[in-house]
């Protein structure tokens, strides 16, 4: 059985930093005194840092290497840092 905390949802829109600010606020002093909220920021937080990474290299018009991202992801193999960039 597993308990869920109706903002648990929130914490997605919170690590893509699309929450209203007064919302961002709230959710925030939440979070720090709801287990669920956390441990949902601790599984979403690598998700989001791929989504954001992502983002940038499709806004750079860069060939998005996909499963080079999905790197990101995988919370024991962490690719070594490669900055191939121009
Ligand atoms: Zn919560």
């Amino acid at each position: 059985m597993t308990v869920t905390c109706p903002h648990s949802v929130t914490a997605g829109s919170y690590l893509l930093g699309v929450l209203h600010p007064s919302e961002l606020e709230e959710y925030r002093r939440h979070a720090g005194s709801c287990p669920h909220c956390e441990r949902e920021i601790a599984d979403l937080t690598p998700v989001a840092r791929f989504l954001k990474v992502f983002k940038a290299e499709i806004e750079a018009g860069e060939e998005v290497d996909v499963s080079l991202l999905l790197g990101h992801i995988r919370p024991r193999q962490s690719p070594p840092e490669e900055s191939v960039r121009d």
